[in-house]
């Protein structure tokens, strides 16, 4: 006989396709250098399994999941509540298990507000979000409940964008309004943040967003939501205009935070997840 605790505490992934998806790398990092002794599997759940796997999580007192594509929003149906802003944005990306009660919360636009909050306090603040995609809408919704003046959303297909603004205006004080993205599109006088909210960079670090780079003024806080590579061309370029940048990659770190804190009520070590996923899309520190 042992005293010793051979059961582990389980969360992990439910997406599908999954195996280029590096969360599972980055958390076990930081379980592994907090010493706790939980896993994080990355499990490929196809559409027609989602219900069976949440079934099987509950069934194996999983204290949490996170689910992304092709599941955000079909997990709703199976849950018990969901959390404000989640609710608003109408997509799930983090489930905690707790007394056999599913609870699901969107860490998508947290883990940027919480990238931002490191350097400026979103509330009262003028914003310029290029895109309307899940990304978009998540940061978007997030913004608004945190006090924005003022989002403006750009966008290929404006409907896209005006969609997200109605849903601002109509959920949070904040005021926003769309505007169809063609061409180069100037930063309006007097924006406090921009962020890049669309797909690209995503794996080409030489791709830009369409934007006047001219009618980027010093000290205005530019954000892009690509993780890999996270010094991406729009952060290069603004921060060769003495721009405040974040990366996408902080923001992947805070939702990591972010859903251990829901999950096991504890805050993870960021730098064991910041140089997980720098060696793993190989990049340097700084
Ligand atoms: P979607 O596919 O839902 O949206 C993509 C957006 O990018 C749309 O607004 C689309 O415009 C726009 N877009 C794509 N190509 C172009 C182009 N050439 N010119 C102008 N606009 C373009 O994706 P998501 O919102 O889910 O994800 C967006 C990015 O965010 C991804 O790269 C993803 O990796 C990243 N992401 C990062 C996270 C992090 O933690 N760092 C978390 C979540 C996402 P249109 O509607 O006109 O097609």
């Amino acid at each position: 006989m042992t005293d010793r605790n051979f059961r582990a505490i389980l969360t992990g992934s439910f997406s599908t396709p999954c195996a280029d998806n590096p969360t599972v790398a980055m958390m076990e990092a930081a379980y592994a250098h907090d010493g706790i002794d939980a896993r994080y599997v990355n499990c490929d759940v196809k559409a027609e399994n989602l219900e069976g796997a949440v079934k099987g999580a509950l069934a194996m007192e999983w204290v949490g999941f996170n689910c992304s594509l092709p599941h955000k929003v079909e997990v709703i149906k199976y849950l018990d509540e969901v959390a404000e802003s989640a609710s608003i944005i109408g997509a799930v990306n983090c489930v905690s298990i707790r007394d056999g009660k599913l609870t699901g919360n969107n860490t998508d636009g947290k883990g940027f507000l919480a990238s931002l909050k490191k350097v400026t306090d979103p509330s009262g603040k003028k914003i310029l979000l290029l895109g309307a995609g899940g990304a978009a809408r998540a940061i978007a919704v997030e913004l608004g409940l945190a006090g924005a003046k003022h989002i403006t959303i750009a966008n290929r297909k404006p409907e896209k964008a005006e969609a997200i603004a109605e849903l601002i205006r109509k959920n949070t004080k904040s005021e926003a309004k769309a505007v169809a993205w063609s061409g180069d599109i100037a930063v309006p006088e007097g924006t406090d943040v921009v962020i890049n909210a669309t797909s690209i960079g995503l794996g080409d670090k030489e791709a830009l967003p369409p934007v006047d780079l001219g009618t980027l003024s010093q000290g205005v806080v530019v954000a892009d939501v690509i993780p890999n590579p996270p010094a991406t061309k729009f952060l290069r370029e603004a921060k060769s205009r003495d721009c405040i940048t974040l990366d996408g990659l902080g923001m992947l770190v805070n939702q990591g935070v972010i859903g251990a804190e829901l999950w096991l009520g504890r805050k993870l070590n960021e730098d064991a997840m910041v140089n997980t996923l720098q060696e793993i899309f190989g990049v340097s520190s700084d």
